[in-house]
């Protein structure tokens, strides 16, 4: 299993600082009208706002455990309350594994090798990655061989082995790249 515990940690203490900025409006009100200083109320309110879009924009900023992309943004899309991540739908606090990988060949490109990938995790979803390394989510292993069927990819498995020995390619040149990620 992926222990996301970490990344968890670091999102929580984010967001308590986050949190802890917002009332310190108060003891900046105060202070100024103590003073009854104009100057002060605007340089003291100028830093807490500063302080405010920091720690917030942090939060903002998260990267998902998973997908490494932004937690809470996806492109216009914008939800810092959200308790899924907005590409790959990884809950909070959750972890997730591969529970199954497969491997898929650029079709007319063949006999060069030009890889894509599909992995299915444990909470469902459904990750694909393209020859030019660009990944994409979904809901259902159906949907992910149809956005790879774009782009020519054919799962290594529907490939004939006599049709590969034809052009040229023995089963031992078929190993899949050693992505990290
Ligand atoms: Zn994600």
């Amino acid at each position: 299993m992926m222990d996301y515990s970490r990344s968890w940690q670091e999102l929580r203490r984010k967001q308590r600082v986050a949190w802890l900025v917002l009332p310190a409006c108060i003891p900046v009100g105060v202070v100024a009208d103590h003073f009854h200083s104009r100057l002060l109320f605007f340089v003291l309110g100028g830093l807490w706002c500063a302080a405010g879009l920091f720690a917030f924009g942090r939060v903002s900023a998260f990267p998902c455990p998973r997908c490494r992309k932004t937690y809470f943004i996806e492109k216009l899309r914008k939800n810092p309350s959200s308790v899924r991540c907005l590409h790959c739908g990884l809950r909070k606090e959750e972890s997730s594994d591969v529970v199954e990988t497969e491997w898929s060949l650029v079709q007319d490109s063949l006999p060069k090798l030009e890889w894509g990938r599909l992995r299915r995790f444990s909470d469902g979803m459904v990750e694909a990655r393209d020859a030019d390394g660009k990944t994409e989510w979904f809901a259902s292993v159906k949907s992910a061989h149809a956005w790879l069927s774009e782009d020519g990819l054919v799962q290594l498995s529907s490939l004939s082995s006599s049709k590969l020995a034809a052009i040229g390619l023995l089963p031992d040149d078929l190993a899949p790249p050693n992505w990290s990620t």
